[in-house]
């Protein structure tokens, strides 16, 4: 029998970042549980995309905090994840998407966000890469990046090193056991627990005796050859709502993902070739250097959703020495937010990183509904939850 004073399941960004936190907080012991290698999950597989233009005033707050993590690690950790503001542009196509970003603005901006809106001939003029004349206008803010997932996975592996948090690879988490957990290596007697999981949460809940709405579906990303036309100075990040298509520079050529708001929940590793085919046509239409440019790269992985698009930060009902953390798909945007709140909670049930009374597992009906509103511009993923 191990003894802790927290055991922090999963080995990616948000229980790894979580582990750390409670580190820093002054538990003397925080063991952190892996089943398989730190970042095997959704954390190393991601597009790195970071935006404060969120489309709650959680996930604002949860973007401006993350990014100001970002921004400090090399002071604190001695590394970091790459974080690179390059500016993100939501350009609008519709009435409807003007009328939705202004309001939209408006929240961003009273929350301190430096979002700017764009008349039509400033996009232009902002992304010269963008076929001319498409947009009505578009929100844009200059402090918007990305990280380099692989090396967040690196920047947390030596933080928890660094740290002194106990860090068991291959190790996977069975269930709870009064005062701890069990694991496939023995029991660890520990005061606190932490749930994270995310593509696999719902099994992680299941173990501990909990029901947890969160899912993972198929996501893809592929990256262009490179082109003089792409170079990082004249392409900002740019999310094209409506089509769940994202983009942003890598390498001299593009990097984008893709949603397909028709995705089966479930895991799912394998390249959808037709999808792929229709949104780089979707590209070529907006973005008519890269018709000509073959793909460098290509990956489907399985990311996290929740049934409303938000995070899950809250003690398990009944269980107030258990802690569930999920980034709802948004864990390199959210991630360190949502782990040092889900840290703060653990170990005093509050935080001063957002209001996380409205996210945690009581706002699901026993369906998996939440009753909070969908986040408005999170990817298009699905609404309800795999049986699998
Ligand atoms: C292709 C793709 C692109 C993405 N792009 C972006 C983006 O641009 N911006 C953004 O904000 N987000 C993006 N995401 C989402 C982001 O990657 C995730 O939200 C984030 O990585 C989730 O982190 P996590 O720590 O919750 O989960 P994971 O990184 O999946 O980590 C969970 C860990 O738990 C472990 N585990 C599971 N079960 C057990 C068990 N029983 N015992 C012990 N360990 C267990 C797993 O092995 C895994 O390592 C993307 C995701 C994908 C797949």
């Amino acid at each position: 029998m191990r003894t802790a004073d927290a055991v922090v399941v999963g080995g990616g960004t948000v229980g790894a970042w979580c582990a750390y936190f409670l580190r820093q907080a002054g538990l003397a012991r925080v063991v952190l549980i892996e089943k398989g290698q730190l970042g095997q999950g959704a954390s190393s597989r991601a597009a790195g995309v970071v935006r404060m233009q969120g489309g709650t005033p959680e996930a604002v707050k949860l973007g401006q905090w993350s990014r100001q993590f970002y921004l400090r690690q090399r002071d604190e950790i001695g590394t970091d994840s790459g974080f690179t503001e390059q500016g993100y542009l939501i350009p609008c196509f519709t009435g409807a998407d003007v009328a939705a970003a202004r309001e939209r603005m408006a929240m961003q901006t009273g929350l301190g966000v430096p979002v700017r809106w764009l008349e039509p001939a400033e996009v232009d003029q902002v992304n010269p890469t963008l076929a001319p004349g498409r947009t009505l206008g578009g929100t844009f803010c200059a402090q918007d990046g990305y990280i380099r997932p692989p090396r967040n996975v690196a920047a947390y592996t030596v933080a928890l090193l660094r740290s002194g948090v106990e860090v068991l690879e291959g190790v996977a988490f069975r269930g709870l056991i009064p005062g701890g957990a069990d694991t496939g290596e023995g029991r660890i007697d520990a005061g606190l627990v932490v749930l994270t999981g995310g593509p696999k949460l719902a099994e992680v809940g299941r173990l501990a005796g909990l029901r947890i709405p969160a899912g993972g579906v198929r996501h893809q990303v592929a990256v262009t050859e490179r082109h003089p036309d792409l170079d990082p100075g004249r392409v900002p990040m740019v999310f094209d709502l409506a089509a769940g298509l994202y983009w942003r520079p890598e390498e001299g050529g593009l990097l984008f993902g893709m949603s397909n708001p028709d995705e089966p929940p479930g895991e799912n590793r394998e390249v959808d070739e037709a999808y792929l085919t229709r949104m780089r046509a979707r590209l070529a239409d907006l973005v008519p250097v890269t018709a000509a440019l073959g793909l460098r790269r290509i990956w489907a992985a399985t990311i996290d959703y929740t049934p409303d698009h938000l995070p899950i930060i809250g003690r398990a009902p009944g269980l107030d020495h258990v802690t569930v953390a999920s980034a709802g798909g948004a864990g390199m945007m959210w991630g360190p937010g949502v782990a040092r709140a889900a840290a703060d909670v653990a170990l005093t049930g509050k935080t001063d990183v957002l209001d996380v009374a409205p996210l945690g597992l009581d706002r699901f009906d026993e369906a998996g509904h939440s009753r909070l509103a969908t986040d408005p511009i999170a990817l298009p993923f699905p609404e309800r939850i795999s049986e699998s």
